[in-house]
């Protein structure tokens, strides 16, 4: 199943549209996408009848350019977000692969959905692409086997990062660099973990202004998904809805030669094979 957000109510993404789940069930579903979380397993019957595994490229294209398209979880209790964790990013960093994973927060006001608009704050204005994790119940000390079981699903993400504010002070703390208003877009919808057979098997991509900058998979991650939600449930619950930003592949502006970083005007079309594309637009700060 494909959930969005759409004008902060539910929506199963359909051949030719979406559809309002709590309405469409007579109030079976509740409205919110978080508090369908805990129950993805009777949804999926229900949401059976209208077919909605036929979609194809296309659909999901005119799908995805819907202008209501909300953040896919709104208020989550935690954002976790993994620095360095692609080894061919690491290197373009001039950073060695971490030897555990290096965890920071996204600050829940920097959420944003489809279509953002996100200010470029200073000349260090960057893109991250990432694969985002949506958690589906309550998890402590959940073991790397286990771990997949405790995922909803997965959408397409952007760690947008201010290097400047990121890399201010020693030492560098990272949280407050990446969360300025809008740097946290996610969505397109949340795709159920059940489509997804292997999260790091999947192709992931960025193009700024047309520019493919970003091109891997995220088989090139340090610490794989499992690994990363068995890692946080060992120190912290997770809770659904839960968000975690596993971390960008090789190829953000930081890492060219000379340097690249966003400017208004700009546009990031991120994707990620089987979950759509997330699309914003740089803007002056207002
Ligand atoms: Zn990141």
């Amino acid at each position: 199943m494909r959930i969005a957000n759409i004008n902060g109510r539910a929506a199963l993404a359909l051949d030719g549209g979406f559809l309002d789940i709590a309405e469409a069930s007579d109030g079976r579903f509740p409205s919110s996408v978080t508090a369908l979380l805990e129950h993805l397993e009777a949804l999926s019957i229900w949401a059976a009848q209208f077919g909605e595994a036929t979609l194809g490229a296309e659909e999901l294209d005119a799908l995805a350019s819907d202008e209501r398209l909300g953040p896919v979880i709104e208020r989550p209790r935690q954002i976790f977000a993994i620095g360095l964790n692609y080894r061919l990013h690491a290197a373009e960093m001039g950073l060695a692969n971490p030897d555990a994973p290096m965890v920071f927060t996204k600050f829940a006001s920097s959420l944003a959905g489809q279509h953002a608009l996100v200010p470029v704050v200073s000349q260090a204005t960057d893109w991250e692409a990432e694969l985002v994790v949506v958690i589906g119940q309550e998890a402590n000390g959940v073991s790397v086997d286990d771990a997949l079981r405790v995922v909803a699903g997965y959408c397409v993400g952007q760690d947008i990062s201010d290097r400047a504010l990121q890399m201010k002070g020693s030492p560098a703390q990272f949280s407050l660099g990446k969360s300025w208003r809008n740097f946290s877009p996610i969505g397109p919808w949340l795709t159920t973990a059940d489509e997804v057979v292997n999260p790091n098997n999947l192709s992931i991509r960025c193009d700024i202004s047309g520019h493919r900058f970003q091109d891997s998979t995220t088989e090139d991650m340090v610490f794989t998904v499992a690994e990363i939600v068995s890692y946080l449930s060992g120190v912290v619950t997770l809770y659904p809805g839960d968000v975690i930003f596993t971390g960008s592949p090789v190829g953000v502006g930081q890492g060219q030669h000379p340097q690249r970083f966003l400017v208004p005007g700009d546009t990031i079309t991120t994707s990620i094979e089987g979950l759509g594309t997330l699309y914003c637009t740089m803007v002056e700060p207002s």
